[in-house]
């Protein structure tokens, strides 16, 4: 990576974000993806009309910022000027710096290490590929590889402890099937993601099979505090394989680490029913 491809990922990395209740907004990430996407279909203009943009970005806003809330995607779309990767001009065009937009042309793969660098600092891994394909940046063209920071990227010893007190087993539907005496498809995930601020600790995580892993992460499901598993009323799809693997966990218990020390904390619970659970 050149030295300039370096210093853009550093600013998109450190864009200032506003901070309430330990929660990141994602709006000038997702408006940066958005771009990003637009360049990677072929858009051949630096600046772009908001008209244009905001469908677009409302759609991720909607999907991807707090639950139950009303986004304006005209608020990053102006504040993301003072980070000093994006320009405004005649106060309705917008599009990345011109010193950034020409690394794009330059070098098309740059366009997936720009957005995953985005990513990494704002959602956890599960929900990368869901919010890439949201704003039209699709992998394995371009011959892109992820790199490692797309695996699990988390702390050994974080993912041991959790794993040891479900005792290998996802708390919500007890999958546990290995191969070989290997043990394939579970996962380890914060409550409260890391990325805002959510501990490497057990009462924070949870063992989950891929699929409930990325149900908590997106929002599907949720906990209660009294450790009831939640399931939002809106999910849809094939209603028996639905009710497989989400409608018949409702209300129902989470599974109790053998330790009642290491019962998931409310106030992770809580932070993940007010952030991230898309409830009805
Ligand atoms: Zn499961």
């Amino acid at each position: 990576m050149s030295e300039i491809q370096k210093k853009i990922i550093e600013k998109f990395k450190k864009v200032r974000r506003s901070a309430v209740g330990g929660h990141l907004r994602p709006h000038k990430p997702l408006l940066m993806l958005v771009a990003l996407g637009m360049i990677a279909s072929g858009n051949t203009s630096r600046l772009n009309s908001f008209s244009e943009i905001k469908p677009k970005l409302q759609n991720l806003l909607d999907k991807f910022g707090r639950p139950g809330e009303m986004h304006d995607p005209r608020n990053p779309f102006e504040h993301l000027k003072s980070d000093g990767v994006w320009e405004v001009s005649d106060g309705d065009k917008g599009g990345f710096a011109d010193w950034v937009y020409e690394e794009f042309q330059k070098d098309p793969s740059f366009i997936f290490k720009a957005a995953e660098a985005v990513l990494s600092e704002t959602f956890p891994n599960s929900l990368h590929e869901i919010v890439l394909a949201d704003a039209g940046i699709r992998l394995g063209i371009l011959g892109y590889t992820p790199s490692l920071a797309w695996q699990s990227g988390q702390d050994a010893n974080f993912v041991g402890r959790v794993m040891a007190a479900y005792a290998h087993k996802c708390a919500v539907c007890s999958y546990d099937t290995s191969l070989d005496g290997n043990l394939f498809g579970l996962d380890v995930a914060h409550i409260q993601w890391s990325l805002c601020d959510g501990p490497d600790e057990v009462n924070n995580g949870l063992v989950l099979c891929k699929t409930h892993r990325s149900a908590l992460d997106f929002g599907a499901i949720s906990i209660d505090e009294n450790f009831k598993i939640l399931v939002s009323k809106k999910l849809e799809g094939n209603p028996e394989i639905r009710h497989f693997l989400f409608d018949r966990f409702a209300n129902k218990p989470l599974m109790r680490p053998n330790n009642p020390e290491d019962l998931p904390d409310t106030k992770y619970l809580k932070w993940h029913h007010e952030w991230v659970f898309k409830g009805a």
